[in-house]
């Protein structure tokens, strides 16, 4: 064998080396421990935590995955009966309350979950603490409990995101399902980069973060019941009404301008389609909603009348 062909056998087996010494550390997992030599107590409850724990952390890390190498670091989780608050995360090491597990046994399980996640953010100091916790919240109340969106709180103000924990958890939550799918771990990679703007979710979406909580607001808010007979729906300038073949017809300034065929009917709403503008309504009260690439978004807002009422309502 020449010296070129002795340089190839040996190049081989120095990247085979690597390459195995490499998988090595990458299948080694993070581990979990919980102590709880300060409450003895509880130790069963500390038991069945760590099996959950040691599933869920590395998950989370996957979920919150960044293309920049980010090792997981082993946690130590501390049951301690001196803590004064509930449970807290300082880089790989976690304080939880042993009152509070005692008082709160259904609760200790998502809070361990939700410092997980502070082990893997691991971001550094930013001024966006709302979506730091929003994002440890997300992935314990949407993603490891499961909770359906319409149970996260949602005040109804301007700015409401703002509020953190599970009320930008469930904004979040709604923005995987509706506007934006992949926007967590999108903001995520930006705030562990340092580089997290507000503009990122416009990016996104189109729309900026306060217009992004309304939309949110009016999405989810309960829509009422319609009418006995509905006929008539006005908004300030025009209406649309019901034909005697089942069908609807716009009208503006008093003429008919669109006809629409009637697709479907829920207890809150009528949704018609005009299919030769490819264009899909729901006439609900107190809007008309259009879907677009986007969602559902509001056209018009108005009300049911009654068909002898001539005069549009208040807008
Ligand atoms: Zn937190």
């Amino acid at each position: 064998m020449n010296r070129a062909g002795w340089k190839a056998i040996l190049r081989t087996l120095w990247q085979t080396s690597m390459v195995g010494a490499w998988t090595l550390v990458t299948v080694q997992a993070a581990t979990v421990r919980i102590d709880t030599s300060r409450a003895p107590a509880l130790k069963a409850w500390a038991d069945s935590t760590e099996t959950i724990a040691r599933e869920w952390y590395p998950r989370l890390g996957n979920l919150l995955a960044t293309t920049q190498d980010h090792p997981l670091p082993n946690v130590s989780i501390r049951v301690n009966p001196d803590f004064k608050g509930v449970a807290a995360a300082s880089w790989s090491s976690i304080q939880i309350s042993a009152n509070w597990i005692s008082q709160h046994p259904e609760d200790s399980r998502g809070a361990v979950i939700h410092e997980l996640v502070h082990v893997v953010q691991a971001y550094p100091p930013n001024k966006v603490g709302w979506l730091t916790e929003g994002i440890a919240d997300y992935l314990r109340y949407a993603i490891y409990e499961a909770l359906p969106l319409s149970e996260f709180p949602r005040p109804e103000k301007p700015q409401g995101y703002l509020d953190s924990y599970k009320v930008t958890a469930g904004f979040l939550f709604w923005l995987e399902c509706d506007r934006a799918p992949g926007i967590v771990r999108q903001l995520n990679t930006a705030l562990r980069l340092g580089e997290y703007q507000e503009t990122l979710f416009s990016e996104r979406t189109g729309r900026g973060l306060n217009d992004l909580w309304s939309d949110y607001l009016t999405a989810l808010r309960p829509l009422p019941n319609l009418p006995r007979d509905p006929q008539i729906w006005r908004h300030a300038k025009g209406s649309f009404e019901h034909k005697t073949n089942g069908n609807w017809t716009e009208f503006e300034n008093g003429k008919p301008v669109w006809n629409f065929i009637e697709m479907s009917r829920t207890p809150q709403y009528i949704e018609i389609v005009d299919g030769t503008r490819n264009l899909r309504l729901r006439l609900a009260s107190p809007m008309v909603q259009l879907i677009s690439k986007s969602g559902w978004s509001t056209l018009y807002t108005g009300e049911w009348s009654a068909p002898s009422s001539t005069k549009p309502p208040a807008n």
